[in-house]
């Protein structure tokens, strides 16, 4: 592979010619030096950077300025954190990229970013629930004002008011996968000037790209399938333009937001099997849930990949494939028999978050779901994620804790 030599290095991110998995693994390589190299990007840690010259620091601070991804200081972090970002770019599209310590971090950065007290912003009902606690606890207090609003029953272009900046979206969104028309939504905010941002967790951004869809930001908690190990937190924040690269990068300094050199490995290591751990975990969450809905004790399945779900024609339209999550919904059960079959779970860890190579499963809080007007069933709803492991273990533990809450059922009934 031919190295960059010029002063404006061949940008393999941002390179469209070539397939979108050549282009994830082969952004951010380092270049070889006196002929030879690793193949990964070190671990560069630093608390700060050292120049060859009073120039060398002024011209990194004049091209920092101008909206170079450089670094003046530690906190902006060197190679490993450059290598990641053009993997990020990679992957999403888009001019730049931002690391976060956190994806709630991220989200939270885009809202202060680009919202200043009086202004309003409409945000998807069945948004991931900690972006309502950044609501209560920060934006209200700053004078800005969230506004809930239905994606599936709402007519969006009635909503936006003249003080209205920004539409909030996630799709499919948290808990019960709800597949949002983001190019017809973009295209209403767009004609009134209103920015979109959505959330891409769910994707990990290889079956969705939402820039290329009309969205003018793209977030993701790389905590989730990006690092795909379960061994760090992080979020990244994806803009399509200059001019919000310079908005969200004044809020980011302002904010003094940084991720270890260790953590940007993490997630690059992470971020370079994402293709074929997204294709294993389709292929094992499709097979778990059309498992599920042979079930007797399931009313519901939520999969925008099965044929039944009410999003599955906007998600074959729109994305390229599914991940791990599902949901389902109890046929009458009462909370105490979801415990029971959760608790039954040999192979699924109980806990929140997803994207690793691990099964998870967790009761989704009812008071969570009564904010979402997608559904308005009142029976308890599990998520899974479905990991690596062998489905068919997955499967039989399923089946025995579904044994489990029968059984519960029946003392109850007794
Ligand atoms: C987990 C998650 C986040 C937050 O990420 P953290 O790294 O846990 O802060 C944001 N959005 C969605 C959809 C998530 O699932």
């Amino acid at each position: 592979m031919s190295q960059p030599t010029s002063a404006t290095p061949y940008a393999i991110h941002r390179d469209r010619t070539i397939g979108d998995a050549t282009r994830l693994l082969h952004a951010g390589a380092p270049a070889l030096r006196e002929g030879s190299g690793p193949v990964n990007v070190p671990v560069v840690r630093t608390s700060t950077v050292r120049f060859e010259s009073v120039q060398a620091h002024e011209d990194h601070h004049h091209r920092r300025a101008a909206g170079e991804p450089v670094a003046t200081y530690g906190r902006h972090g060197l190679d490993t954190h450059r290598a990641l970002e053009e993997a990020i770019l990679g992957l999403e599209g888009g001019h730049r990229a931002f690391l976060a310590p956190s994806g709630l971090s991220a989200i939270a950065l885009v809202l202060v970013g680009l919202l200043s007290p009086g202004d309003h912003a409409l945000v998807a009902d069945s948004v991931y629930s900690p972006v309502r606690r950044v609501d209560r606890t920060l934006l209200q207090r700053l004078g800005i004002e969230l506004e809930y609003f239905s994606p599936a029953h709402d007519d969006l272009g009635s909503k936006i008011r003249a003080t209205t900046k920004l539409v909030y979206l996630e799709s499919p969104s948290s808990l019960l996968f709800e597949v949002l028309d983001l190019p017809r939504l973009a295209a209403l905010a767009h004609q009134h000037g209103v920015l979109v941002a959505t959330d891409n967790t769910w994707s990990g951004g290889w079956f969705y790209k939402p820039l290329a869809l009309g969205a003018d930001i793209s977030i993701q908690a790389a905590t989730k399938y990006i690092a795909g190990h379960s061994d760090v937190m992080q979020g990244v924040v994806v803009v399509d333009s200059p001019a919000l690269a310079e908005k969200i990068g004044l809020a980011y300094e302002a904010l003094g937001l940084s991720v270890s050199a260790d953590d940007a490995y993490l997630a690059l290591r992470g971020v370079r099997t994402l293709p074929i751990r997204l294709a294993q975990h389709q292929r094992h969450a499709t097979e778990i849930a059309e498992f599920l809905q042979t079930q007797a004790q399931v009313e519901r399945v939520f999969y925008p990949a099965l044929s039944t779900d009410p999003g599955h024609a906007l998600w074959q339209r729109d994305f390229t494939g599914a991940s791990g999550l599902v949901s389902f919904a109890f046929r009458d059960g009462d909370l105490a028999a979801a415990h029971a079959f959760v608790d039954a779970l040999r192979f699924f860890g109980i806990g929140a978050s997803w994207g690793g190579y691990e099964s998870l499963a967790l009761i989704a809080a009812p008071e969570r779901l009564n904010e979402h007007s997608y559904w308005q069933g009142t029976t308890p709803v599990v998520r899974l994620h479905i990991g690596l492991e062998d489905p068919a273990d997955l499967k039989a533990d399923l089946a025995q804790a579904f044994e489990a809450a029968a059984t519960r059922r029946e003392r109850v009934a007794a």
